[in-house]
């Protein structure tokens, strides 16, 4: 009788994920759910893991090792903005992008992040005014105001951190893109010209390396 090794799911994903790394057919790893205790998209269970695991470690030495982002979605809970820190701290040449910018997250707090965590990059999805009124009722982390007005902390982060940012939409459909996109157009103008043009695509362009 012979004997067969079952393959292992996990290690077969990762070997598939290298391959297509290694191959140059991925220019991101991601995006991943680490914490969407309350984001979770309809329909999808919620899910948490410490943000710092064996596997997303080896994720991020992935990112390092084959110069591509991880992009993790991780709801701004202490504990899991804790492993993030510790997370990236063990792997300074791997890029991490906080999806959504942690959905809920407050300004200050991705200021903080920001100035200590070299390797961290924020994505706006979800930041949006057509997503913000199903998913951050009553948390008070929306980067608008009234509108499309930017509030005065959020203009005083992008601006700063302008090489930290980056648009996107997470669109359903091409209506909802564009209307994403208009959003972030008259939000983007409210920032210098070269915050806005970082913001809007310079630093997907570095960051994803698209000619
Ligand atoms: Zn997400």
């Amino acid at each position: 009788m012979a004997w067969t090794l079952k393959a292992d799911p996990m290690n077969s994903y990762l070997e598939s994920l290298e391959r297509g790394l290694r191959a140059g057919r991925f220019r991101g790893i991601g995006e991943l759910f680490v914490n969407n205790t309350s984001s979770h998209p309809r329909g999808f269970p919620p899910t948490k893991y410490p943000a710092d695991s064996p596997l997303v470690r080896r994720l991020l030495a992935l990112s390092a090792k084959y110069a591509v982002p991880l992009s993790i979605h991780m709801d701004a809970e202490a504990d899991s903005v804790a492993g993030l820190e510790a997370l990236v701290a063990t792997e300074r040449s791997g890029v991490v992008i906080w999806a959504h910018c942690g959905t809920w997250a407050h300004a200050a707090l991705i200021r903080r992040l920001l100035q200590q965590q070299p390797n961290l990059l924020c994505e706006l999805s979800w930041r949006d005014a057509v997503h913000l009124a199903k998913v951050q009722r009553g948390r008070g982390a929306e980067i608008t105001g009234f509108r499309t007005k930017l509030a005065e902390d959020w203009r005083e982060l992008l601006e700063a951190f302008s090489d930290r940012f980056l648009v996107g939409t997470d669109a359903d459909d091409l209506g909802q893109y564009k209307d994403i996109i208009d959003f972030y157009r008259k939000v983007l103008g409210q920032l210098s010209p070269e915050a806005a043009q970082r913001i809007g695509s310079g630093n997907a362009k570095r960051i994803f390396r698209l000619d």
